[in-house]
């Protein structure tokens, strides 16, 4: 298994909005989750691992591969599935992957007629091999993505918001795929969905602000709200009193009332103390950063 380090990355754009603060990450195996809300400067990472773009400073390695001064050495074992992965062709997918494995120098026209059926297996399309990519469902164009991330053997994919827009069942599709992915190659998948990391993800981090604000397993992660979480339900008019009396981390409908959590040490009159979610501790990370800046 391959490890990828990153070292005190920093990127501020030009008009002022610091995306990459200080940066650092060990990531060894399986699949690892960036979580962060819109705007926390996920892509941004995403993309200078990439080396779609530079950051102003730092630095990144994958095993002996400086990823800064070679670039190139990287992009050969690089898989790449972007937020928007282009617009897709009238061809068929059998057509796009044969296109793509040309692009990545893949010469010999059998040994990609090879590939490419593999990877139409692999990623369950291969009955749909001969349909134009364009008709495909969210979630189908998906599963194209991995497919194209997959050619060249990567020891790295990067994954940007995969399951934005894909319906339930597509989703656990793509999810299982990925799962199977993970096994053999680092997989770092950047989302805002927290159910993403939580059945997928070994270990993780949350991204807020340009900056890690915490970085573990989702157990661990889980485990440093352990006690301080309470529950209450009350009702709708009842939300902003709450609001102004405790932390309040989030609030959630069910059969029609709010149900909020609360962050404390100690118990809060009529609350019950309740097991910490990955929803909790990305509400009180990505909230107290928020709180400090
Ligand atoms: P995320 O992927 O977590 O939603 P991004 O990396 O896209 O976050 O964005 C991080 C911050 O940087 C946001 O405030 C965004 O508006 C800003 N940003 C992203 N790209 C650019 C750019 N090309 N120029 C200026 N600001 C940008």
């Amino acid at each position: 298994m391959a490890t990828l380090t990153i070292s005190n990355l920093n990127k501020t754009y030009p008009n002022g909005v610091k995306a990459l603060d200080n940066v650092s990450l060990t990531i060894t195996n399986g699949m690892f989750g960036l979580l962060g809300p819109n705007g926390a400067g996920k892509s941004t990472l995403m993309r200078t691992l990439a080396c779609l773009q530079e950051a102003d400073s730092g630095d990144m390695q994958l095993d002996d591969i400086n990823i800064r001064t070679r670039p190139d050495e990287l992009r050969k074992v690089l898989g790449y599935l972007p937020q928007e992965f282009g617009v897709y062709p009238r061809i068929t997918a059998e057509q796009l992957l044969d296109h793509l494995c040309v692009l990545k120098g893949i010469g010999h026209s059998k040994e990609r007629k090879e590939l490419v059926h593999h990877l139409l297996q692999k990623v369950n399309l291969y009955d749909k091999r001969n349909k134009s990519v364009k008709g495909f469902s969210g979630g189908m164009k998906q599963r194209v993505g991995i497919a194209q991330a997959l050619i060249g053997n990567p020891k790295l994919i990067i994954v940007d918001e995969p399951t934005a827009g894909l319906d339930p069942g597509e989703r656990n599709r793509f999810h299982n795929l990925l799962a199977d992915v993970g096994q053999e190659v680092v997989v770092l998948l950047s989302t805002h969905i927290v159910d993403d990391v939580r059945e997928l993800c070994t270990d993780m981090a949350i991204m807020n602000h340009g900056a890690i604000v915490f970085n573990g397993s989702p157990t661990a992660a889980l485990d440093s709200l352990d006690g301080q979480v309470w529950e209450r339900q009350i009702t709708r008019p009842e939300i902003e009193k709450y609001k102004k009396q405790y932390h309040v981390i989030s609030d959630k409908m069910v059969a029609g009332s709010p149900i909020i959590h609360v962050l404390s040490d100690t118990q809060p009159d009529g609350f019950l103390r309740v097991s910490p979610n990955l929803e909790d501790v990305f509400f009180t990370m990505t909230s107290q950063n928020l709180h400090h800046a």
